[in-house]
């Protein structure tokens, strides 16, 4: 039997069932089952609870696999929480039963594959985890190990291992050396278990949090910045859950420090008469609250800046949120499909975003389409148009 605390259960029971969180789901967007929107899950949790408190194992084996997939088809993005007038928080709830289902082995095999690759090789793609470094040999970034500094800078597997976006690692690598900040990388750095979170694997995840946290502390850093939303919301968010304490730093997303860097004076950026929209990514936006400062970092480059359909806490997600593409991958492509559109009808020349994921999806989407757009993210728009790369 698992308990579900006090304050989910309320929010389940607070469900009006109104539909408000159905239109705005971009899953049920292309799926139209009810069984997978916000409201279907809520009504379905509430049907396993009856009067208790407790999930019925016995039920959720019987429903199974099928019952699974309706949790694991989720982007995590958020919107059905946003939008909630009862203030549901939906993404606790998901998380939850996410843990639930991990607990009980019910969850979608890929999902198995992926914990079990993170457990064993400290990262998502079961790569020797020594390699981790290797972008800085492909990118020719100046780089530094150092026992002591004052900001860490933590990459992240998606960053450090997937050729696409290798670039962000030497954008803000680049960056930091530009304004002579005291940085360095982690000799040792592992994945940072928000796909472990995502899957429901929270002993596991936190083993990862443990070693990073010691890493990170034994340099005596002050600040941590990462590229990368997921990253930014395990080590700010998720780690003092997982750990029952605050870590000793602060964590900052690139955003976030370049933003500062700019209106410091400290980073000076020319400007240029280059078009650009702004895709809010899911984990950066609606989830962390940090809206604001990439349009400062985006306005200081150009005036022609564009929002696109849908931005700040009401973006729509990439489609590769929440573990989706390892799910239901073709599900993802017409998400991030759809969100591609939207960007590239503004008409700019180019599509910027905060996101190693995002940035990876929206390109690779745009390689599918006829004169697809240019897809960057903003450490290394900055990067180029202050002359380091
Ligand atoms: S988090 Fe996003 S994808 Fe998941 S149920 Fe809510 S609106 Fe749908
Ligand atoms: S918007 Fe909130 S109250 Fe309405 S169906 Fe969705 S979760 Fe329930």
């Amino acid at each position: 039997m698992f308990i579900i605390p006090k304050l989910q259960l309320e929010d389940i029971f607070a469900c009006a069932q109104c539909g408000y969180c159905v239109k705005k789901c971009p899953v049920y967007y292309f799926l139209g089952w009810e069984s997978t929107s916000p409201r279907g899950k809520m009504f379905t949790l509430k049907e396993i609870l009856g009067n208790n408190s407790r999930l019925d194992e016995q039920k959720i084996h019987k429903l199974g696999k099928p019952l699974s997939m309706r949790f694991f088809s989720c982007t995590f993005c958020g919107l059905c929480k946003e939008v909630c007038h009862v203030e549901v928080d939906l993404l606790e709830i998901w998380s939850k039963v996410r843990e639930v289902l991990y607990e009980l082995g019910i969850v979608p095999e890929s999902i198995i594959k992926l914990s079990e690759t993170v457990k064993q090789s400290k990262n998502i793609y079961m790569m020797d985890n020594t390699s981790r470094m290797d972008w800085v040999t492909y990118t020719g970034a100046d780089v530094n190990f150092k026992d002591s500094a004052e900001v860490v800078y933590f990459v992240g597997c998606i960053t450090s291992f997937s050729g696409r976006v290798q670039s962000i690692a030497q954008a803000v690598s680049s960056l930091l050396n530009y304004v002579n900040e005291d940085w360095t990388l982690l000799k040792d750095e592992w994945c940072c278990g928000h796909p472990l979170v995502l899957s429901g694997a929270i002993r596991e995840a936190r083993v990862l949090a443990f070693h990073n946290v010691e890493m990170i502390e034994s340099t005596g850093a002050k600040k941590v910045v990462t590229g990368c939303p997921g990253c930014y919301l395990a080590l700010k968010h998720e780690y003092p859950r997982l750990l029952g304490k605050k870590p000793k730093f602060e964590v900052l997303h690139s955003s976030q420090l370049l933003s500062t860097y700019i209106t410091s004076g400290r980073l000076v950026v020319p400007k240029s008469d280059i078009t650009l929209t702004y895709h809010d990514p899911c984990e950066l936006g609606r989830i962390s609250g940090i809206i604001r400062e990439p349009r400062v970092v985006l306005q200081s480059v150009t005036d022609t800046f564009v929002e696109p359909e849908y931005f700040g806490r009401e973006s729509i997600c990439c489609g590769s949120g929440g573990l989706l593409k390892a799910v239901n991958p073709s599900l993802a492509e017409s998400i991030a499909q759809r969100r591609y559109g939207m960007l590239a009808s503004t008409n700019v020349e180019v599509i910027v975003s905060a996101c190693p994921t995002c940035v990876q999806t929206l390109a690779q989407t745009a390689t599918t389409m006829q004169n697809g757009k240019r897809v960057i993210d903003l450490s290394q728009l900055i990067a180029e148009q202050v002359g380091l790369m």
